[in-house]
């Protein structure tokens, strides 16, 4: 590519810094503690006719050309063929499935089953490659906030990579047992898992809080180690999950549901804005996207967002039966704002002061807000099962929003729900949704199995086999004491 289709990544908050994509990805977070993005978002340089007929491998590759201006097309190839091969199980990587009246798209098809592998299997290949590139000698510590899903899908693609330690945060008692035993079960010498008493935003926080440290930055110079991140706030997190809006759009052209140009919807299942931002970055490069609709569960700051134009975080913050979902800052949407020509310094200013800021919606057109209720992702499930799909909590919001955004605006346009977890993970509140009853979380996972006639997945049936490794619980106040020692010695 010419030098002036070069593109670089600049931060959020406006503060000095442009950087290559590749360091943007090894520093995770600026210094003034906004997030990278691309200068402009590039637009399509290959025909979208001809992008529907590459494999996902294929198409990743030719989106990542237009982003990773500073990475050679065989590094690139090299990742890509790296992370997406028979670590997901079925050949597809993202399968769409049409069933009940519905298009699912699957993205949980990796090792952890969520939607997190498919940003996290490709990240530390990202990461070797731009480190080789920018001469890069230091340890790399990666720091993990999570919900429940991140944490997991970060250690098994960070575990045991050379070169790189991976420490992570989950809010202890708020993620599913599976979440939990996937994470406390983690292999890997390279491997820290904290349980910290708090919810995710205290996670979130106390990562930020962090990677932004002086004193810590201290401590890591001396231990000739950096920090970087596989939350959603890395860029190299966001734009693997770019692909898969192209890759769902070629399977409904293949299929007969849509012709080639005409417009799609995506309801997409919503906690950080991740997902539902990398559509967006499809739909700025070119792809016929009509409306992203934004699901959330009880945590409802989005929709009321979206409805209301003001981003008020001073709510008491609900666990709910999609905790993926239970976040009340969406680190994301700085970034939305930032495309969108927001005052974003300023915004982020009056959130940390005051918990809330107002936008003027008007610019926001392709984004519609719906939120569901616990009961209503229930009855989502029993609903879409009975029409012969067994869906996960998060999907189920999804579903279940996308029904209330027909009914409201009647629009015919063809719709993908983007289904971000295996019903297993999730198992005792899905027996929920369908009213069957169970003892304990394990024979959930069975009773399933039966009743759905859908296997176990392989990858959860063995985290029940292995040893508990990570038993660490703390307040979120001592969290940088352990992390100091993990680095001293692991
Ligand atoms: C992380 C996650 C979400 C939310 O995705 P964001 O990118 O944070 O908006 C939804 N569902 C599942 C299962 C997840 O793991």
């Amino acid at each position: 590519m010419s030098e002036s289709e070069n593109i670089f990544y600049v931060s959020t908050r406006g503060m000095g810094e442009r950087l290559t994509a590749g360091q943007a990805i090894l520093k995770g977070i600026s210094d003034d503690g906004g997030l990278f993005v691309p200068e402009k978002i590039p637009g399509l340089k290959t025909p979208l006719k001809d992008l529907i007929n590459l494999d996902y491998r294929q198409l990743a590759t030719e989106i990542f050309k237009h982003f990773l201006t500073d990475f050679t097309d065989d590094e690139i190839i090299n990742c890509v063929n790296n992370a997406y091969d028979h670590k997901f199980d079925c050949p597809e990587i993202a399968p769409l499935v049409s069933k009940g009246g519905y298009n699912f798209l699957e993205l949980f098809h990796g090792k952890t089953c969520a939607f997190k592998d498919m940003a996290l299997s490709i990240l530390p290949y990202f990461m070797k490659t731009a480190a080789l590139k920018n001469g890069m000698d230091k340890k790399i510590i990666i720091l993990v906030s999570t919900s429940g899903d991140t944490g997991k899908a970060a250690l098994e693609a960070f575990a045991n990579v050379p070169g790189t330690g991976i420490f992570v945060m989950y809010p202890h008692g708020k993620v599913s047992k599976i979440q939990q035993l996937q994470m406390e079960t983690q292999e890997g010498d390279n491997t820290f898992v904290l349980g910290i008493n708090g919810n995710f935003d205290d996670c979130q926080t106390t990562m930020k809080k962090i990677l932004t440290d002086h004193s810590v930055k201290q401590f890591l110079i001396s231990h000739n180690a950096v920090f970087s991140s596989a939350n959603s706030i890395n860029f190299g997190r966001l734009l693997p999950q770019v692909v898969y809006y192209f890759y769902a759009y070629g399977q409904m052209v293949h299929n007969g549901e849509i012709k080639l140009g005409e417009s799609l919807n995506f309801t997409v299942p919503t906690g950080n804005f991740g997902n539902i931002l990398a559509g967006y970055y499809a739909k700025v490069m070119g792809l016929p996207i009509n409306k992203l609709i934004c699901a959330s569960n009880v945590n409802k700051v989005l929709t009321d967002f979206f409805q209301k134009g003001e981003y008020d975080k001073n709510r008491p913050f609900k666990t709910t039966i999609s905790p993926s979902m239970d976040i009340l800052i969406s680190s994301n949407l700085e970034r939305l704002l930032y495309h969108l020509g927001f005052n974003t310094f300023e915004k982020m200013n009056e959130l940390k002061q005051n918990g809330k800021y107002n936008v003027d919606l008007s610019k926001t057109g392709e984004f519609f807000g719906e939120c569901a209720l616990e009961e209503e992702t229930l009855e989502a499930i029993a609903e879409v099962f009975e029409k012969g799909y067994l869906m996960d909590t998060h999907t189920a919001v999804a579903c279940s929003c996308y029904n209330k955004y027909l009914e409201q605006t009647g629009d015919n346009t063809k719709n993908v729900i983007i289904s971000t977890a295996s019903p297993f993970k999730f198992a005792g509140s899905v027996l929920k949704g369908l009213n069957i009853g169970y003892n304990d979380d394990i024979e959930a996972l069975k009773i399933l199995s039966e009743k759905s006639s859908c296997e176990i997945p392989k990858n959860i049936l063995d985290v029940l086999k292995k040893p508990v490794l990570h038993s660490n619980i703390s307040d979120k106040g001592e969290a940088i004491q352990f992390l100091e020692k993990f680095i001293n010695t692991y």
